[in-house]
């Protein structure tokens, strides 16, 4: 475990380093594709292509630097109707409220205004024959989608924006703290929910945290579909953090103790691909501390057995039924806590003594 650590607090290091680059003002202008002219807005937050690169997904960075469309009603956020705030998912900035969303029939989310004045910046866009308003990031210059002038509320305004570049909040996370800039989201599959849930619950530094379903393509699946094992989804936690509490490592490093990465579909007597050890990733760099750590577990040989943790890219969680919320605090007389969950508890609550909410 030692080892881990250490590898953990150089990643936290090399990290900082890179958020400080990215965070230079004094960096070389923007050498972007980008066709923007001398005349263009200088955005407060700028990074080079490389850098963006280093921080998006390969389909954040073709339709936020690269102006690209997602394919019509392919987005995750097009039905979304839940109360929240939609941030640019490249820089944090927020954009969109869910007051202003309703359902334009035209594929992609709509939105009749943006959250407050100046988060958006316009631009004549003339491709593809046609002349169009491009909306823009106002903080960071990323393609949103483009604005008409027939939407059917009062405002009159259409904004017709791509999922992808948009990161949605619901308003039950964002009570706990105002300010979202050291929020991060991070979902992971490690077998049971109620286990893994119960003990992310007790880490500081933890705001949320939901048991769901992710990774497989029916729409809203049901606990007995999951269990059926033919859904493709995971069961999962999805954990809302404070950066400035906890970190990505720090959290990974909980995972890798508390499951088993080393089973193919299973966790002790829980069987089926509905178990699978896997992290889906929001960005490059969660994709590359997860990949990180696991290459070094590997290297060290901590496990013995080869690591099957999969690394996939992030989708869309559905929230599991009531009952399966905070389900270890509500059934601890029931025996799989008893048998299951209070072991692996035990074990986090040993070794992450120093990690433990302050209350306990
Ligand atoms: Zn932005």
């Amino acid at each position: 475990m030692k080892k881990i650590v250490k590898l953990l607090q150089s990643f936290l290091v090399l990290h900082l380093m890179v958020v400080l680059v990215a965070c230079g003002q004094g960096q070389d202008q923007n050498k972007s594709s980008n066709n923007q002219s001398a005349a263009s807005p200088v955005y407060p937050m700028k990074k080079s292509d490389q850098e963006w690169k280093e921080v998006l997904t390969s389909e954040q960075y073709y339709i936020l630097r690269e102006k690209g469309t997602e394919k019509p009603f392919s987005g995750r956020l097009l039905l979304t109707k839940e109360k929240g705030i939609y941030k640019c998912s490249a820089c944090g900035n927020p954009l969109f409220s869910s007051e202003g969303k309703f359902d334009a029939h035209c594929g992609w989310p709509s939105f009749d205004r943006e959250i407050s004045a100046g988060s958006i910046t316009t631009a004549i866009d003339h491709s593809h024959g046609m002349m169009r308003t491009e909306i823009m990031c106002a903080k960071c210059g990323g393609h949103l989608g483009h604005v008409f002038d027939d939407g059917p509320t009062k405002t009159g305004k259409r904004y017709c924006v791509n999922s992808i570049s948009l990161e949605f909040i619901p308003e039950h996370s964002l009570r706990q703290v105002e300010t979202t800039a050291s929020i991060d989201t991070i979902t992971l599959g490690g077998g049971c929910f109620w286990c893994v849930e119960a003990i992310y619950r007790n880490l500081e530094g933890v705001i949320s945290v939901e048991s769901g379903y992710s990774g497989g393509s029916i729409v809203n699946p049901t606990y007995e579909q999951v269990s059926a094992g033919t859904s493709g989804h995971a069961e999962v936690v999805q954990i809302t953090f404070d950066k400035k509490k906890t970190s990505l490592e720090e959290i990974l490093k909980v995972f890798f103790t508390i499951h088993d990465p080393t089973t193919l579909n299973q966790q002790g007597a829980d069987k089926g691909p509905q178990y699978r050890s896997v992290i889906f990733f929001r960005n490059e760099n969660q994709k590359k501390i997860a990949q990180d750590i696991i290459d070094e577990l590997q290297k060290e040989n901590v496990y013995n057995k080869p690591i099957l943790t999969l690394v996939e890219s992030f989708n869309i969680f559905y929230k599991a039924e009531d009952y399966h919320q905070n389900y270890y605090q509500n059934n601890k007389k029931q025996p799989y806590c008893q048998l299951v969950i209070q072991p692996k508890i035990e074990k986090f609550e040993k070794i992450f003594s120093e990690k433990l909410k302050k209350h306990l």
